[in-house]
């Protein structure tokens, strides 16, 4: 594995972030999560985009444009030899003395990293994962705004510990007001009727590029897409669940704390999603 470090391939072994930096001391950072196709880096305007905007909620200043980004992404999948690929940008706060001003840190730290994607096992998506509805609550946008994609992940990372617990593949965390924001990484969407449900920003959620992709799908397949906020018990009633993020894609939930949802087995709108959803990729793949 060769890891770009600000602008430079090193080894797995060779690659190395000072203890001073910012973002291992505090957390300060944002990180994207991308995946590759055939070599091709799926949506990587998209997530660049979402990159820029995290670095601006931060008030971190980027040592490269968009254009230097995706050519740093291209060259890392490129260098690893990879055509299915799980890629990571991490840009933190840079090395600094302790203490919390950023005005310490003259230079963020860029890592790309990428390594071969081990898909999710086919019987996932034809029988659905479990998920818990978790106690820990997603972090209040007026706390620490969840549309900021940080590597300061422990809100996440305690609802997930949470979910391992009662035996679930993702847990389902509420914002501060009781309604479903979103899982640990994955948006959250559920089927009634036809119609497409998910949380809206507002909820206080990561806007996920799958999510938007899935919304745009859901129309051209003639589906109505809702941003609304709802309660958790709707999820056991509703006729689908499922959960979408750049790894998993469409990710059908069968199971929610025990008791089984959308009829207990994979639903056909989430199906014809993920279909959808490959056609996206082939597409994708033509035009390159
Ligand atoms: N929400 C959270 C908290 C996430 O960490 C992620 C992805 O990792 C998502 C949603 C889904 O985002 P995307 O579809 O862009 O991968």
């Amino acid at each position: 594995m060769r890891i770009y470090i600000n602008g430079k391939f090193y080894a797995k072994d060779e690659a190395k972030v000072s203890v001073f930096d910012h973002g291992y001391l505090y957390g300060d950072g944002i990180y994207e999560t991308l995946r590759g196709y055939e070599g091709v880096v799926f949506k990587l305007d998209e997530h660049i985009a979402r990159l820029m905007r995290s670095a601006s909620m931060i008030m971190l200043e980027l040592p490269m444009d968009a254009a230097g980004f995706a050519d740093a992404v291209n060259r890392t999948v490129a260098e690893n030899g990879l055509s299915d690929a799980y890629i990571r940008i991490t840009v933190s706060r840079g090395p600094g003395e302790l203490g919390l001003d950023p005005a310490l840190c003259p230079e963020p730290t860029v890592v790309i990293m990428a390594k071969e994607l081990r898909p999710y096992p086919p019987e996932m998506y034809a029988n659905g994962i479990k998920a818990s509805v978790v106690r820990t609550r997603r972090n209040s946008p007026d706390a620490l705004d969840p549309a900021i994609k940080s590597t300061n992940f422990l809100n996440n990372i305690l609802a997930k510990v949470e979910a391992k617990a009662a035996g679930a593949v993702e847990g389902i965390m509420l914002n501060h007001d009781g309604h479903v924001a979103e899982g640990t990484i994955s948006n959250v969407f559920m089927v009634e009727g036809g119609t497409l449900f998910t949380p809206p920003a507002e909820a206080g959620i990561l806007v996920g590029v799958t999510r938007d992709l899935v919304i745009t799908l859901a129309g051209t397949l003639g589906m109505q897409a809702r941003e609304e906020l709802f309660l958790p018990e709707r999820l056991l009633s509703a006729d689908e669940v499922f959960i979408t993020n750049t790894t998993m894609e469409v990710m059908p939930v069968t199971d929610i704390d025990g008791r089984p949802a959308g009829g207990g087995s994979a639903g056909v709108v989430a199906v014809r999603l993920r279909e959808a959803y490959a056609g996206e990729v082939r597409r994708c793949l033509k035009a390159r």
